[in-house]
């Protein structure tokens, strides 16, 4: 007798959407191995390989030896880095001990929502967000309330839509910016007003995801935590992915109250302990070098979005945000819904990203898995060439639809 997986399989895993970001990178990996010519724009992961002197610094660190278990939340020497990083960067006051270091900013919004969701608790999540805030807060009991904004509004839920949508059971609130799908970036005035609504409750906290911080076209990115009423109730989440084109070395960080450092602390360290030792040692590297990289980095990344978008609008029935950071672009494509090129009809913006890859070959992500079912996702990590063409298939691919 074999085991019945649906019987085996907890629930709440049944119930668990799998990433769509993942999933279509996959699809698109899988066609290109049976040797179609296919152009993923849908992972969000930055094009360049990680800056040298960094790589320098894990080879020494492994000759050295430094191969063993670090401390849970991170080696002492990452997250004093760390601090300083988020003084002199962000205004953030914070002591080694408020600091844990995950694998990857992914496992500390997993920490953090295992720490603190009671079963049938609310975590407000603005939308378009990023597809795996709601699967994590579902996994850890809590129901998602989701507030969107739409393109008009620059995809951007203002304080007043956040303040209707608290409730008693309002326990956590989580948004990035920027914004991961849309590119979005909330203004200073914008996270003001957000802050003075959260902190008048007085019971929620802020997961405040700053993983995009480098990649900001405006020149002023702002940490809500910086302001006085929210230091005590807002976790900073930000990593090393981004940034510094780290994707594969699996670090991310949080900073925050002390009482909630230590629960995810207990909590990774029976999940998975310290991140990996040499990664760190590189990490700390990193941060204490001028930004030199990760500034050519988001300099490349402007002037392709730019390119993209300048493309982008060229595609008749196309409605195009302008993003100001991250290396997203996300326009409404609700123009084609309903129209068939004879073989296939797209009815929604699933049917949409599935055709934009078999039949133009081009690998994007529906909006449907950030919440917005009008949208995709196109992540413009990507050659200037490839981005070109790319667009130049999508729109070739369209005139067929009618
Ligand atoms: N937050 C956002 C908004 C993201 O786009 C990503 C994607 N990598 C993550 C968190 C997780 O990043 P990582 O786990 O690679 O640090
Ligand atoms: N965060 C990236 C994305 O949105 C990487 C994939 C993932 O971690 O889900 O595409």
């Amino acid at each position: 007798m074999s085991i019945d997986p649906s019987k085996m399989i907890a629930a709440k895993v049944q119930a668990m959407e799998e990433s769509a970001t993942i999933r279509m990178a996959q699809k698109s990996r899988d066609l290109a191995a049976k040797g179609v010519n296919v152009i993923s724009l849908s992972l969000g992961e930055p094009d360049f390989d990680t800056p040298e002197f960094i790589k320098e610094a894990a080879y020494s660190a492994l000759k050295k030896g430094n191969t063993k278990y670090t401390p849970v939340p991170g080696t002492m020497d990452l997250r004093n880095a760390i601090c300083d990083k988020f003084k002199s960067e962000n205004k953030l006051d914070f002591k080694p001990s408020q600091i844990v270091v995950s694998n990857g900013a992914k496992q500390c919004i997993a920490n953090i929502c295992l720490a603190t969701l009671n079963e049938g608790d609310e975590a407000i999540i603005l939308g378009p967000y990023w597809v795996s805030y709601v699967e994590i807060v579902k996994f850890a009991g809590g129901n998602p309330v989701v507030v969107s904004a739409g393109i008009e509004e620059d995809f951007k839920v203002n304080a007043k839509q956040i303040k209707q949508a608290i409730t008693l059971k309002t326990k956590l609130l989580i948004f990035s910016s920027p914004c991961n799908p849309t590119g979005s970036v909330f203004t200073h005035d914008e996270l003001k007003a957000m802050a003075d609504v959260i902190a008048e409750n007085g019971q929620i906290l802020v997961i405040s995801d700053e993983i995009y911080e480098y990649i900001n076209f405006t020149g002023n990115h702002v940490s809500i935590g910086a302001f006085d009423n929210m230091k005590d109730c807002t976790a900073t989440i930000n990593g090393f992915s981004k940034g510094f084109s780290m994707t594969g070395w699996r670090l991310g960080y949080m900073g925050g109250p002390q009482w909630l450092a230590d629960a995810c602390n207990k909590v990774q360290g029976q999940v998975t302990s310290g991140a990996a030792s040499f990664s760190q040692e590189a990490a700390a590297v990193a941060l204490r070098t001028e930004k030199t990289e990760a500034l050519a980095m988001r300099d490349a990344f402007m002037r392709r979005r730019d390119l993209i978008t300048s493309l982008l609008r060229d595609v008749p029935g196309f409605v195009v945000n302008y993003p100001q950071g991250a290396f997203y672009v996300f326009p409404d494509v609700s123009y084609y819904f309903g129209k068939s090129n004879g073989s296939i009809t797209i009815e929604n913006a699933d049917d949409f990203a599935e055709a934009m890859l078999t039949e133009a070959h081009v690998g994007t992500v529906s909006g449907a898995a950030f919440g917005a079912d009008q949208c995709i996702r196109i992540s413009y990590a990507a050659s200037d060439e490839n981005i070109t063409e790319a667009v130049r298939r999508i729109k070739a691919c369209l005139q067929n639809f009618k």
